[in-house]
């Protein structure tokens, strides 16, 4: 029997799915049937009849009768069903030239080809590949580590007391239902990239030259200058008789290939619990040359102090080498220095963006500028 147009007394997906297969099968196998122009011709009436083709019936029918929860469901549902039918019909059509080809496998060559957009990198991307190189050149490798971490990896073994700050909720984003384990198998989106330091070691004896780039979280509101989500690039370089000079010479370098060869570099005693001692590392502002105004104006991102401050750094704790000590890292053996730097934050002042929020919103405009 012909197929006609049911009225839906159900619309769950369910009986969508089901009332959009048999129409569909009903077209194929009528598609199937057509032998010349005159069925053709039948076959498009029947289907995509403006007045009273089954297409339209399914608009009046399906669409219009769908109770308002529904009716996007069925809306998406009933467009798969118009693609599918235009393909069938459109298939049946035979085209007219001398070559038999038909109209959609002809090809006219003086049309202008199909524009497909390149995709460019993202400007998070792009600094931290500019800076990866730069560490690749000197004899870094690049490595990588999970996104989801165990409090062990992430807090126990880089020499994170129990009760410090960086352990509590306010900071560190846990994950659900992980209160049976013991603490520290726990899991959490890892709060640095500094636990791949731990995991590498555990694998390469020294000496160890890495640099780590990746995806952090942390329990931060969104707003101008902080994201739940960021990117930091962190550094790690172990072997025997490394000092704070090398730590110096490498990252004073570094800076000088990134930000220009006129940048100077400051150092500035900190505290971070994997490293000892620990300094914070400014460059002098590439913005203002240093001197702190833009003409009559002060200069914002420096804050008027011709510094900025780039990066964390400092001598790994002896404590952080003993997880290790098996794996090659005797604390009476072997030094190194580690950093650790914010990659969206480097790319705002690179490229004077006022708002870290635009890097994640996808919006094209946008990201356009940097393709
Ligand atoms: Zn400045």
């Amino acid at each position: 029997m012909a197929y006609t147009v049911q009225r839906l007394a159900d619309y769950s997906e369910a009986a969508l799915e089901s009332a959009a297969g048999e129409c569909i099968r009903a077209c194929e196998g009528e598609a199937a049937a057509v032998r010349d122009e005159a069925d053709l011709k039948d076959f498009r009436n029947r289907w995509l009849g403006r007045k009273n083709g089954i297409l339209t019936q399914i608009n009046d029918q399906w669409l219009k009768d769908a109770p308002k929860e529904a009716k996007r469901e069925a809306g998406i549902r009933v467009n798969e069903l118009k693609a599918r039918i235009n393909e069938l019909v459109e298939a049946k059509k035979v085209g007219g030239d001398e070559s038999g080809a038909s109209a959609a496998e002809r090809v006219d060559i003086s049309l202008p080809g199909l524009h497909r957009p390149i995709g460019a990198e993202h400007p998070v991307v792009k600094t931290t590949n500019e800076l990866v190189r730069i560490f690749q050149k000197l004899g870094y490798s690049v490595a990588e580590g999970p996104v989801i971490e165990t409090d062990y990896y992430n807090f126990e073994a880089l020499n994170f007391p129990p009760n410090h700050p960086a352990r509590d909720t306010q900071d560190t984003l846990f994950i659900a239902g992980q209160q049976v384990k013991p603490p520290r198998e726990r899991l959490l989106l890892r709060t640095h990239t500094s636990p791949v330091q731990i995991r590498t070691m555990e694998k390469m004896p020294p000496p160890l030259r890495i640099v780590i780039p990746g995806t952090v979280h942390r329990n931060d509101p969104p707003d101008a200058s902080h994201s739940p989500m960021f990117h930091q690039i962190e550094g790690l370089c172990v072997d025997t008789n490394i000092t704070f000079g090398d730590l110096k010479g490498t990252l004073d370098h570094a800076m000088k290939e990134f930000f220009g060869s006129s940048v100077k570099t400051s150092f500035r005693p900190s505290f971070f619990p994997f490293t000892e001692p620990s300094a914070e590392m400014y460059v002098s502002c590439f913005i203002c040359g240093g001197s702190g105004r833009r003409g009559s104006d002060p200069c914002r991102p420096c804050k008027q102090t011709g510094w900025i401050e780039i990066l964390g750094c400092g001598m790994v704790d002896p404590n952080v080498f003993e997880f290790v000590k098996d794996s090659g890292y005797d604390p009476k053996r072997v030094s190194g220095f580690a950093f650790g730097m914010g990659a969206d934050r480097i790319a705002l002042l690179k490229y004077g963006v006022d708002d870290i929020q635009l890097f994640f919103q996808g919006d094209v405009r946008f990201l356009r500028q940097w393709a």
